[in-house]
């Protein structure tokens, strides 16, 4: 029996509908004859406020609301990667190549592509044991990626037969005999958006997600699995960190939720994501992406639903063994999507009129990023590492959802528009910014870069500390205080800014930088400044010190490409001798 509900108030985005008695929290309803797709967010005795992702114009008391007794879900299948889609995972292309520009409503599209073939090859014989999770099979689904078909969730058993070549992600590709009967697997598989897919278990996140980036891989790292927040001031740069990022961090898949709120920064979006390369491969990086659009003529709801659904893909492709890469942005505009909502249902208004709910809905966003062994009868790891954009209103990181991000997260990247200003860029103010990975991740660098990669991060972010309090002095008394030692301190400061942390995302070489090149160019700095402090002790002249031709090649060293990174070995031996043989007495100059 099909239960009819009937709406008794409309208001925005939510509508509330009486004799809904028989529903669940978050089972998602049809409303009107347009079918409008909507989720319950209240249930209060037999009314439901149901918050509706389509516009809502029109609508009116005692039209009908039926129930589809299922949460909101994602359709995880291949087709995923390359796709566009908005908050509740409707492709955007095709819808705007069916209703045009505007998205009509009620549409009825399937969210992934039901006809199209794919290649299918088994993995498994018949006569295997199986159970949940376990990959039984694989299609190439772009050039790059090759999504393994699992055992959906809650099955085990002996594959009964197995199939081999081109079908459709609804036909059948394996029939599993299980205790309860045989069991009919195709590759499309159904997840409610707001559960988190299950795993083994989590791990501790214990080695980085390199990004190629100086200022985040060597001063704040991201662990594989770990969170980042980074706010994004206008014009400080923030577009270009996240495209590097996408490009650069060592994910295969990447997530990209935008959340704009402008029409035209999710236009922005759409245009300039597609038009990148995979540096790795030389491919479009779209096929290894999936991007979640919320477009300004969407209501606010699909804005709050978009993060689940996107981390909720994240999780699939961790589960095939993927490090996968997410980026929300902005989670401001999500949170105001929230609030909104919160508004409407007639809550209790916590800080700014954001619900009281605020800090624990970003923490289960954030919690279900990780490193985690793989639900499956093998050994199989995957992560989500997920990056949040925050944009407070006027750049205030002192508001709510600020705020509570920054309890979440373990690394903040603090975009400054006054580096962008001076155009020192990525601008992440190394004042600011943190890490809360640095340590855990110790020994990976140790035992994958060098035993003392830590101590010259530690030298780094000291000389930096100290530029800061020699700059007070400095305006005070001016530089003519300083002795030698403090204006070779400041000029180490000055190296680390400009040869080291600036990094041209534009510029071929400098684009990228590997761990093993990081640490190669650290080093020339930490040499450089350790042997003229010596030679200073030893009396030889700032001034000599400051004017030796060597520190022009620590400057180019960025350019130094991959394959050529012997030179830095050969720049450090020349430093290494020119400033002992000084120190020396000039025996060996
Ligand atoms: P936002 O998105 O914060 O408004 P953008 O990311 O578009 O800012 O950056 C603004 C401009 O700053 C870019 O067009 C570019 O010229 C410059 N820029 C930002 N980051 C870098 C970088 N890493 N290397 C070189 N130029 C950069």
């Amino acid at each position: 029996m099909v239960m009819q509900g009937r709406v008794i108030k409309v208001s925005g985005p939510l509508i509330v509908a009486e004799n809904m008695a028989d529903c669940k929290m978050f089972d998602v309803v049809r409303v009107s004859e347009n079918k409008l797709i909507g989720e319950i967010i209240e249930l209060r005795g037999d009314k439901a406020s149901i918050q509706v992702y389509e516009e809502t114009s029109g609508l009116g008391v005692g039209d009908q609301v039926e129930s589809t007794y299922s949460p909101l879900s994602v359709e995880l299948a291949p087709g995923l990667l390359e796709g566009i889609f908005d908050g509740i995972q409707r492709p955007l292309q095709e819808v705007y190549k069916n209703y045009g520009d505007r998205i009509g409503r009620g549409i009825k599209i399937t969210n992934l592509d039901h006809e199209k073939l794919w290649d299918f090859k088994p993995v498994v014989k018949v006569g295997d044991k199986v159970s949940a999770g376990d990959i039984i099979g694989e299609v190439q689904e772009t050039s790059i990626i090759s999504h393994k078909i699992m055992v959906p969730f809650g099955v085990e058993g002996q594959i009964k037969s197995i199939n081999e070549g081109a079908y459709n992600i609804t036909q059948t590709i394996a029939v599993i005999s299980t205790d309860n009967g045989d069991k009919e697997v195709c590759m499309l598989q159904k997840w409610p958006v707001r559960k988190g897919r299950p795993y083994k278990t989590k791990m501790s996140p214990d080695m980085p997600m390199v990004t190629g980036q100086r200022v985040i891989d060597t001063l704040f790292p991201i662990a594989r699995g770990g969170v980042a927040a980074v706010p994004g001031p206008f014009g400080s740069g923030k577009t270009v960190v996240q495209h590097q990022l996408a490009k650069w961090a060592d994910a295969d898949i990447i997530v990209y939720i935008g959340c704009g709120e402008r029409g035209n920064e999710m236009t922005d979006v759409l245009n300039e994501f597609p038009e990148l390369k995979d540096p790795k491969s030389g491919e479009p990086l779209m096929k290894r992406t999936v991007l979640i659009a919320n477009t300004s003529d969407m209501p606010v709801a699909a804005r709050e639903a978009s993060i689940y659904t996107g981390i909720t893909i994240a999780e699939y492709f961790r589960d095939m063994g993927y490090n996968v890469a997410i980026m929300a942005d902005s989670t401001s505009r999500w949170a105001e999507a929230l609030r909104e909502m919160s508004g409407r249902l007639e809550e209790m208004p916590g800080e700014e009129g954001y619900p009281a709910y605020l800090s624990s809905r970003l923490a289960e966003f954030y919690e279900r990023a990780g490193i985690v062994q793989t639900l499956c009868s093998g050994d199989r790891v995957g992560s989500v590492s997920a990056i949040g954009a925050v944009s407070p209103q006027g750049g205030d990181l002192s508001e709510p959802v600020a705020q509570a991000t920054l309890r979440i997260v373990k690394v903040f990247w603090g975009l400054s528009s006054s580096l962008a200003y001076k155009r020192h860029f990525p601008a992440i103010d190394w004042i600011a910014s943190y890490s809360l990975y640095a340590d855990r991740l110790a020994s990976w660098y140790n035992k994958n870069i060098s035993a003392d990669f830590i101590k010259l991060r530690a030298f780094a972010m000291s000389v930096l500390q100290e530029e800061a309090e020699l700059d007070e002095i400095v305006r005070l008394v001016g530089a003519d205080a300083l002795s030698s030692k403090d204006r070779l301190t400041m000029e180490t400061a000055k190296s680390i800014r400009e040869d080291y942390l600036h990094q041209n995302a534009f510029h071929e070489v400098d684009t990228y930088a590997s761990m093993l090149k990081q640490y190669k160019m650290l080093k020339l700095v930490y040499d450089f400044h350790r042997l003229s402090n010596e030679a200073l002790n030893n009396d030889v002249e700032y001034v000599d010190i400051i004017n030796l031709p060597v520190r022009e090649k620590i400057g180019r060293a960025k350019y130094v490409p991959e394959s050529e990174i012997e030179k830095l070995d050969q720049i450090n031996t020349e430093i290494i001798d020119t400033l002992k043989a000084m120190i020396n007495g000039g025996e060996n100059a």
